[in-house]
């Protein structure tokens, strides 16, 4: 085996260039997307979401391009991901939307994160934190309103709106269930009931929309809005147009092959060629994200590619590390050995390729996987 190590970087880098797939991040396209979905919110402060690694796409490069677009509040999921922020954004307001798990309250005082409480334990905890500290340390109180989910019942916030938390909360929040079916009627109730907790602590900033929620009206907005995966390009209310695609993946040709009528390609024989075929054949697989339900089958097209600039389609199932597309329909000298094929991007966004595959954007954008050569441009440099 060749040791990279012996080789003179600028080689090995070159090389491995060369045999990855590229996923470009448009910088400016997330900090648009973060603008609109402001002046959308207005006067409703528009924080951002940034978990599970900007959902996907790095939190180092997207949390700092969030905060030059104007955004100041981040919600993540876990504290390691909010010490990880802290690391990136030393003066940004920091919600843990997990919350306080027993005996973390010094790793959230070390990085001046504020945690989602979503029961009563972690109420009283947080509470007592505040006590043995004697200053304040602010935290959200997350309302449960119809989620089941996190959250201390609308009754609970009520009680102790009266009777007080034991600190003061910096911000009392709940989350909608079915904000991206816009008719659903629970998302109404779910608003009625929010109402009502937050009438109970009066002065407290008010929080419920997601992205769908943000997207639609201004009932939802209360004084901050939340949003996650509009700023990435996914579509928050189903059928309706996303913002700016955020992402673009490109993916090596790494051989052209000529296949006969009545051969099969790929794992199971699960596609027969009905002509003449040539095939290309991709770089990528399962560990990139790129799961085995966006492959094609007889009678079961899969998700398209873009070579040459123009949509052509898989053929065959998805392998472990390698993808088939049928480019029969393109010039022969149209598709060349060592050429990109686009996957996401030039018109496929997120939204199409993850309906392949049964699923949705936010599934397709946190499964992009470790190996790509991961690109992020901004006009801003
Ligand atoms: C993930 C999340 C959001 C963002 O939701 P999107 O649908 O991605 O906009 C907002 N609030 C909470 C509590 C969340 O967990």
């Amino acid at each position: 085996m060749t040791s990279l190590s012996l080789m003179p970087k600028d080689v090995a880098d070159t090389a491995i260039d060369r045999s990855n797939a590229v996923l470009t991040i448009d910088l400016d396209a997330l900090a648009d997307n973060w603008r609109a979905l402001a002046r959308l919110a207005a006067p409703a402060e528009c924080s951002a979401v940034v978990k599970a690694n900007a959902y996907g796409l790095g939190i180092a490069h997207a949390a700092p391009a969030l905060w030059q677009a104007g955004a100041r509040t981040f919600f993540v999921a876990l504290l390691e991901e909010g010490v990880r922020l802290r690391a990136v954004l030393p003066e940004a307001t920091i919600y843990v939307l997990g919350g306080l798990l027993p005996g973390t309250e010094a790793a959230f005082e070390a990085c001046n994160l504020r945690p989602v409480l979503g029961s009563l334990p972690e109420i009283a905890d947080w509470a007592a934190h505040v006590r043995t500290l004697g200053a304040e340390r602010p935290a959200a109180i997350h309302v449960d309103t119809g989620m089941n989910r996190l959250g201390i019942t609308v009754d609970e916030a009520v009680a102790l709106g009266v009777e007080g938390a034991g600190f003061r909360p910096s911000l009392i929040m709940s989350h909608l269930a079915c904000a991206d079916t816009p008719s659903h009627p629970l998302t109404a109730r779910q608003v009625e009931r929010f109402s009502r907790a937050a009438a109970a602590f009066p002065g407290v900033p008010a929080s419920l929309a997601n992205s769908a929620g943000v997207q639609s009206g201004p009932e939802f907005r209360f004084d901050l809005v939340r949003p996650g995966i509009a700023l990435y390009g996914g579509a928050a209310i189903a059928g309706r147009a996303p913002l700016k695609p955020v992402v673009r993946l490109e993916v090596p040709i790494i051989q052209v092959r000529q296949g006969l009528p009545g051969d099969s390609v790929g794992y199971g024989a699960a596609q027969r060629l009905a002509r003449d075929s040539r095939i290309a054949v991709l770089s990528l697989g399962y560990a990139d994200g790129f799961h085995r339900a966006f492959g094609s089958a007889d009678g079961r097209p899969g998700a398209d590619a873009i070579i040459a600039g123009q949509r052509c389609p898989l053929v065959g199932r998805i392998s472990m590390d390698l993808v088939t597309v049928d480019v029969t329909d393109l010039p022969p000298q149209a598709v060349q050995r060592g050429q990109s094929a686009v996957l996401l991007g030039e018109g496929i966004g997120v939204d199409e390729l993850a309906a392949h595959g049964g699923t949705i954007g936010y599934e397709v954008l946190t499964g992009l996987g470790a190996r790509y050569r991961r690109v992020y441009v901004s006009g801003a440099g």
